[in-house]
């Protein structure tokens, strides 16, 4: 039998523009696919709630299910298992005799921990995938990314052309042998009657951006992005790039094909371009400051004004802090698994500059119960809205009231999640 490798799965639940995948293809070799739930994505976090919440889980199952579909279509098996990532790995990378693990390149602790471990008993191939601008793009080292979001889109803006999405997979090597030597238990994701706002999977991804390119929503994003709630005020394409069943140069590609007739619709691809920008922008700073990042310090030198406060704390998690606006946005997120960028700055405002909570507690409620949870834009926004972060304005205060006014003014908003 030829040796095999293992692709495994991370961020990167696709087999459109996946260039580890491809990678692992091009080795003329079998591809053995491979996807793992962590122990750790199971844990508690110490204030007493999961660390991955229902919708996330609901989204991720979703497309973990989809994934083994197209998978199968691929002529091969996706095998799902549930435990600790490095030991799985290398139990089947030796039981299959495997010439290497090929995956996507992550730049988290936590995942890098992940990585460290693997290389030292595994051939480890990563690739990066996740981003539109790569470290072999840029004009500078990640450990000299500029530190303000302006900096870093300037020296990466006029990259945009080399943004080109791979071509999809459609067959993958696979050996029938393989199915008879798969070592542990697989792990089988259970298909949910959650009413979820967003349906997870590839192909639910490439449909949502059917669907916003099919009308004239980007061309006007400019003027809608700050909605609180209503129909295409934004993409919404967040929850499938976040774990990688869509590709952002694909939303790129996209973007660039548009024909803007005039300056609104310019400004509007422009900004939304600009947006997954700043995916990238904290994918970079992520390499730059590693866990800084989740300090409670934050990127900043001075003591944070900020306390553990558990009783103000669970009034802003479960919407009950008087403040009409922060509380239908709580009960929006802990209802829905999203809220839009606006109602995000907000309420993550309010909670570390005015409450004067943890910032960290509310990053980590935020990664609990986010559709689209990403570890680098929620860390690296939470930072930057607490004044912990790359914001140059650390102080920059929002008026509420006004907030409400500007973004429902009709109350509608606030109307639909009252308590
Ligand atoms: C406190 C806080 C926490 C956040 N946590 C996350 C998170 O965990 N995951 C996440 O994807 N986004 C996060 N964001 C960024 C942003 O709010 C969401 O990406 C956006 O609201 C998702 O809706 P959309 O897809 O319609 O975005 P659009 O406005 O349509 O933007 C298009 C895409 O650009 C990217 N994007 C937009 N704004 C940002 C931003 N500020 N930072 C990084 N990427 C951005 C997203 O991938 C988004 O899908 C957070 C923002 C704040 C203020």
């Amino acid at each position: 039998m030829r040796n095999p490798v293992i692709y495994w799965f991370r961020n990167d639940l696709r087999l459109h523009d996946n260039p580890a995948l491809s990678k692992a293809i091009e080795t003329g070799k079998p591809v053995v696919p491979v996807y793992i739930l962590d122990d750790s994505l199971f844990s508690q976090h110490p204030l007493g709630f999961n660390r991955m919440g229902n919708h996330r889980k609901n989204f991720l199952f979703e497309s973990l299910l989809d994934l083994s579909e197209a998978i199968e279509k691929a002529g091969s098996r996706l095998w799902i298992y549930k435990g600790r990532t490095s030991a799985i790995l290398r139990d089947i990378y030796k039981e299959i005799n495997a010439e290497a693990i090929f995956a996507q390149s992550e730049y988290a602790s936590e995942e890098k921990g992940v990585e460290e471990e693997l290389k030292l008993s595994v051939n480890l191939r990563l690739i990066d995938g996740s981003m539109l601008f790569t470290p072999l793009m840029v004009p500078f080292s990640p450990m000299q990314s500029p530190f303000y979001y302006t900096a870093f889109k300037n020296k990466v803006w006029e990259l945009g052309p080399l943004v080109r999405p791979l071509p999809t997979v459609t067959q993958l090597p696979s050996l029938n042998e393989l199915e008879q030597s798969r070592p542990n238990e697989l792990f089988v994701p259970t298909k949910t009657n959650a009413q979820l706002i967003f349906k997870g999977g590839e192909n639910e991804g490439l449909k949502r951006l059917d669907d916003y390119f099919s009308t004239n929503a980007p061309l006007h994003y400019s003027e809608t992005r700050n909605a609180l709630h209503g129909k295409d005020y934004s993409s919404w394409l967040a929850p499938w790039l976040a774990n990688g069943a869509l590709s952002v140069r694909l939303v790129w590609q996209r973007l660039s094909q548009l024909m803007p007739v005039n300056n609104i619709e310019i400004e509007s691809i422009k900004t939304l371009k600009e947006q997954l920008i700043w995916r990238d922008y904290f994918r970079y700073l992520m390499m730059r400051y590693g866990n800084r990042l989740f300090w409670f310090k934050g990127l900043r030198s001075s003591e944070p004004s900020m306390f553990n406060d558990r009783e103000t704390f669970e009034k802003w998690r479960l919407g009950q802090t008087g403040q009409p606006i922060v509380d239908a946005l709580m009960r929006e997120l802990f209802h829905t698994g999203f809220m839009s960028n606006r109602g995000r700055m907000l309420a993550s405002y309010y909670l570390a500059k005015e409450l004067k909570v943890n910032w960290q507690w509310g990053a980590a409620w935020f990664e609990s119960m986010l559709m689209d949870y990403d570890v680098y834009s929620n860390y690296g926004n939470w930072a930057y809205q607490s004044g912990r972060g790359t914001d140059s304005r650390v102080n920059r205060r929002f008026n509420l009231v006004k907030q409400a006014e500007k973004f429902d003014s009709d109350g509608s908003f606030g109307g639909k999640w009252k308590q």
